[in-house]
């Protein structure tokens, strides 16, 4: 085994996030007699702190064994939106450099959306409700 240098981005911080969402979805089938997990869509902020290729290369370690094995993530990036107390608007902010309403351009840190994960949906496969056809002949 060769003994890499230790990364600036550890894949700590992803890892446990990732383990956190299989324990989540592998509850959530419970009972619903799902064959196959195809993919995992998630909202990941852009406030988040999660680098995605972290995310994925993680995935692919908590999922071994567990229903979600072999499936997909599908990361969603979701922009960060600010509140602006001047207009009474929030505002999607273009970049993260400056957190200004983008109509006035004042200054807000009344941060709306960006800085959570969240699962959005699972693309998934039903047990069939009746046994397949035998082939044998
Ligand atoms: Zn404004």
């Amino acid at each position: 085994m060769v003994r890499r240098p230790h990364r600036e981005n550890c894949p700590g911080h992803e890892l446990s996030i990732v383990h956190g969402i299989v324990t989540t979805v592998t509850e959530s089938l419970i009972g619903r007699h799902v064959s196959q997990v195809y993919s995992v869509k998630l909202n990941v902020g852009a406030l988040s702190g999660v680098v995605e290729d972290a995310l994925q290369f993680s995935y692919g370690i908590a999922t071994e064994g567990s229903i979600l094995a072999g499936s997909r993530i599908e990361v969603v990036h979701i922009p960060v939106r600010v509140y602006c107390a001047e207009c009474q608007l929030e505002s999607e902010l273009p970049s993260l450099r400056s957190f200004r309403c983008i109509h006035c351009g004042t200054p807000s840190m009344d941060i709306r959306s960006g800085r959570k994960l969240d699962i959005e949906s699972l693309e998934i496969d039903k047990e069939p409700a009746t046994p397949p056809a035998s082939l044998s002949n």
